[in-house]
Protein backbone atom coordinates (compact mmCIF):
# COMPACT_ATOMS: atom_id res chain seq x y z
CA UNK A 1 0.00 0.00 0.00
CA UNK A 2 1.07 3.42 -0.48
CA UNK A 3 0.55 6.55 1.22
CA UNK A 4 1.82 10.02 1.40
CA UNK A 5 0.59 13.24 1.67
CA UNK A 6 -1.21 14.91 -0.91
CA UNK A 7 0.17 16.48 -3.38
CA UNK A 8 3.59 14.46 -2.90
CA UNK A 9 3.27 12.61 -6.68
CA UNK A 10 1.29 9.26 -5.34
CA UNK A 11 -0.44 9.17 -8.44
CA UNK A 12 2.12 9.85 -11.31
CA UNK A 13 4.51 7.25 -9.70
CA UNK A 14 1.54 4.33 -9.20
CA UNK A 15 0.92 4.97 -12.78
CA UNK A 16 4.83 4.74 -13.67
CA UNK A 17 4.92 1.68 -11.47
CA UNK A 18 1.83 0.27 -13.25
CA UNK A 19 3.44 0.21 -16.79
CA UNK A 20 6.72 -0.99 -15.36
CA UNK A 21 4.63 -3.74 -13.67
CA UNK A 22 2.67 -5.66 -15.77
CA UNK A 23 1.10 -7.99 -13.35
CA UNK A 24 0.22 -5.42 -10.65
CA UNK A 25 -2.95 -3.82 -10.41
CA UNK A 26 -4.14 -0.96 -8.77
CA UNK A 27 -7.38 -0.96 -5.92
CA UNK A 28 -9.77 1.21 -7.83
CA UNK A 29 -10.94 3.10 -4.21
CA UNK A 30 -15.00 4.84 -3.69
CA UNK A 31 -15.03 7.96 -2.76
CA UNK A 32 -17.72 10.43 -2.31
CA UNK A 33 -15.41 13.41 -3.77
CA UNK A 34 -16.70 14.80 -7.31
CA UNK A 35 -14.86 13.56 -10.29
CA UNK A 36 -11.84 15.79 -11.36
CA UNK A 37 -11.96 16.60 -14.81
CA UNK A 38 -10.85 14.24 -17.11
CA UNK A 39 -11.63 11.52 -14.25
CA UNK A 40 -13.42 8.44 -15.14
CA UNK A 41 -16.12 6.80 -13.12
CA UNK A 42 -14.65 2.82 -12.33
CA UNK A 43 -10.91 3.66 -13.51
CA UNK A 44 -9.81 6.31 -11.79
CA UNK A 45 -12.73 5.89 -8.45
CA UNK A 46 -16.08 4.34 -8.18
CA UNK A 47 -17.74 7.60 -7.58
CA UNK A 48 -20.28 7.04 -5.25
CA UNK A 49 -23.04 9.54 -3.47
CA UNK A 50 -23.22 9.72 0.40
CA UNK A 51 -25.88 7.59 0.78
CA UNK A 52 -24.16 4.79 -1.82
CA UNK A 53 -21.41 4.48 0.79
CA UNK A 54 -23.14 4.52 3.92
CA UNK A 55 -25.13 1.79 2.52
CA UNK A 56 -21.69 -0.06 1.70
CA UNK A 57 -20.18 0.95 4.93
CA UNK A 58 -23.35 -0.93 6.49
CA UNK A 59 -23.19 -4.01 4.61
CA UNK A 60 -19.21 -4.30 5.70
CA UNK A 61 -18.06 -4.36 1.82
CA UNK A 62 -14.92 -1.78 3.05
CA UNK A 63 -11.78 -3.45 3.84
CA UNK A 64 -10.48 0.48 5.41
CA UNK A 65 -12.70 3.51 4.80
CA UNK A 66 -11.81 7.26 6.22
CA UNK A 67 -12.97 10.58 5.71
CA UNK A 68 -10.28 12.73 3.85
CA UNK A 69 -10.68 16.91 3.12
CA UNK A 70 -14.46 16.86 3.57
CA UNK A 71 -14.99 13.17 1.54
CA UNK A 72 -15.25 9.53 2.22
CA UNK A 73 -12.74 7.29 0.85
CA UNK A 74 -12.20 3.63 0.98
CA UNK A 75 -11.08 0.14 -0.66
CA UNK A 76 -13.98 -2.11 -1.24
CA UNK A 77 -13.09 -5.81 -0.32
CA UNK A 78 -14.05 -6.59 -4.27
CA UNK A 79 -11.26 -4.43 -5.42
CA UNK A 80 -8.48 -6.86 -3.34
CA UNK A 81 -9.84 -10.18 -5.24
CA UNK A 82 -8.70 -8.79 -8.97
CA UNK A 83 -6.99 -11.65 -10.20
CA UNK A 84 -3.13 -10.43 -10.66
CA UNK A 85 0.32 -11.11 -9.22
CA UNK A 86 0.08 -8.36 -6.97
CA UNK A 87 -2.01 -5.31 -5.80
CA UNK A 88 -1.70 -1.27 -5.41
CA UNK A 89 -3.73 0.03 -2.40
CA UNK A 90 -3.27 4.37 -2.71
CA UNK A 91 -4.57 5.42 0.29
CA UNK A 92 -4.37 7.96 3.23
CA UNK A 93 -3.02 7.83 6.71
CA UNK A 94 -6.02 6.44 8.52
CA UNK A 95 -6.52 4.08 5.93
CA UNK A 96 -3.36 2.89 6.27
CA UNK A 97 -3.21 2.01 9.83
CA UNK A 98 -6.62 0.33 9.37
CA UNK A 99 -4.75 -1.78 6.67
CA UNK A 100 -1.95 -2.20 8.81
CA UNK A 101 -3.98 -4.17 11.15
CA UNK A 102 -6.09 -6.27 9.01
CA UNK A 103 -3.45 -7.28 6.22
CA UNK A 104 -0.35 -6.91 8.31
CA UNK A 105 1.98 -8.96 5.24
CA UNK A 106 0.87 -5.90 2.88
CA UNK A 107 4.09 -4.30 2.37
CA UNK A 108 3.60 -0.24 3.52
CA UNK A 109 5.20 2.59 1.67
CA UNK A 110 5.33 6.08 1.91
CA UNK A 111 5.59 9.08 -0.19
CA UNK A 112 7.76 11.59 1.47
CA UNK A 113 8.30 14.94 -0.18
CA UNK A 114 11.83 16.32 -1.06
CA UNK A 115 10.41 19.86 1.59
CA UNK A 116 7.28 20.89 3.37
CA UNK A 117 7.89 23.94 0.93
CA UNK A 118 7.99 21.49 -2.17
CA UNK A 119 4.47 20.04 -1.09
CA UNK A 120 3.31 23.55 -0.10
CA UNK A 121 3.89 24.42 -3.66
CA UNK A 122 2.84 21.41 -5.46
CA UNK A 123 -0.61 21.52 -4.13
CA UNK A 124 -0.96 25.39 -4.48
CA UNK A 125 -0.30 24.71 -7.93
CA UNK A 126 -2.89 22.32 -8.75
CA UNK A 127 -5.90 23.68 -10.92
CA UNK A 128 -7.94 20.95 -10.45
CA UNK A 129 -8.42 21.43 -6.41
CA UNK A 130 -10.81 24.14 -5.51
CA UNK A 131 -9.34 26.71 -2.52
CA UNK A 132 -11.27 24.97 0.19
CA UNK A 133 -9.96 21.71 -0.91
CA UNK A 134 -6.27 23.00 -1.44
CA UNK A 135 -6.28 24.84 2.24
CA UNK A 136 -8.11 21.39 3.71
CA UNK A 137 -5.16 19.39 1.74
CA UNK A 138 -2.52 21.86 3.42
CA UNK A 139 -4.20 21.41 7.09
CA UNK A 140 -4.02 17.60 7.00
CA UNK A 141 -0.23 17.70 5.54
CA UNK A 142 1.24 18.15 8.73
CA UNK A 143 -0.15 15.14 10.16
CA UNK A 144 0.63 13.15 7.54
CA UNK A 145 4.36 14.09 7.32
CA UNK A 146 4.64 13.57 11.26
CA UNK A 147 3.74 9.74 10.54
CA UNK A 148 6.55 8.67 7.83
CA UNK A 149 8.46 6.46 10.62
CA UNK A 150 5.58 4.46 11.10
CA UNK A 151 6.01 2.93 7.76
CA UNK A 152 8.94 0.31 6.68
CA UNK A 153 9.37 1.82 3.16
CA UNK A 154 9.90 5.76 2.85
CA UNK A 155 10.38 6.95 -0.89
CA UNK A 156 11.59 10.71 -1.04
CA UNK A 157 10.01 11.99 -4.30
CA UNK A 158 12.58 14.60 -5.64
CA UNK A 159 13.51 13.43 -8.77
CA UNK A 160 10.62 11.04 -10.71
CA UNK A 161 12.97 8.43 -12.19
CA UNK A 162 15.32 7.74 -8.89
CA UNK A 163 11.77 7.69 -6.62
CA UNK A 164 9.87 5.20 -9.55
CA UNK A 165 12.92 2.89 -9.68
CA UNK A 166 12.84 2.60 -6.14
CA UNK A 167 8.78 2.17 -5.98
CA UNK A 168 9.63 -0.94 -8.46
CA UNK A 169 12.55 -2.18 -6.42
CA UNK A 170 10.13 -2.04 -3.69
CA UNK A 171 7.55 -4.39 -5.61
CA UNK A 172 9.91 -6.45 -7.07
CA UNK A 173 7.87 -9.25 -5.40
CA UNK A 174 4.79 -8.87 -6.95
CA UNK A 175 6.90 -7.07 -10.13
CA UNK A 176 8.00 -10.00 -10.70
CA UNK A 177 11.16 -11.07 -13.66
CA UNK A 178 8.71 -9.28 -15.78
CA UNK A 179 8.94 -5.76 -14.69
CA UNK A 180 9.77 -3.37 -17.79
CA UNK A 181 12.52 -1.37 -17.79
CA UNK A 182 11.41 1.76 -19.66
CA UNK A 183 14.31 4.11 -19.41
P1 LIG B 1 -7.74 12.67 -3.98
O1 LIG B 1 -9.03 13.35 -3.66
O2 LIG B 1 -6.61 13.65 -4.15
O3 LIG B 1 -7.85 11.71 -5.13
O4 LIG B 1 -7.34 11.78 -2.71
C1 LIG B 1 -7.26 12.36 -1.44
C2 LIG B 1 -6.62 11.41 -0.47
O5 LIG B 1 -7.43 10.24 -0.33
C3 LIG B 1 -5.23 10.92 -0.91
O6 LIG B 1 -4.34 11.01 0.19
C4 LIG B 1 -5.48 9.49 -1.29
O7 LIG B 1 -4.34 8.69 -1.05
C5 LIG B 1 -6.60 9.11 -0.35
N1 LIG B 1 -7.34 7.94 -0.81
C6 LIG B 1 -7.63 7.58 -2.09
N2 LIG B 1 -8.29 6.41 -2.10
C7 LIG B 1 -8.41 6.02 -0.81
C8 LIG B 1 -8.99 4.87 -0.17
O8 LIG B 1 -9.52 3.95 -0.79
N3 LIG B 1 -8.94 4.86 1.18
C9 LIG B 1 -8.35 5.82 1.92
N4 LIG B 1 -8.34 5.68 3.24
N5 LIG B 1 -7.80 6.91 1.36
C10 LIG B 1 -7.83 7.00 0.01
Amino acid sequence: MITGPSGVGKGTLIRGLLQRCPGVQLSVSATTRAPREGEVNGRDYHFLTEEQFATRVERGEFVEHAEYAGNRYGTLRSELERPAEGIVLEIDLQGARQVRETLPGATQVFIAPPSVEDLEARLRGRASDSPDQIARRLDAAPTELAAKEEFSKIVVNDDLDTALGELVELAARICGPDSRDLS
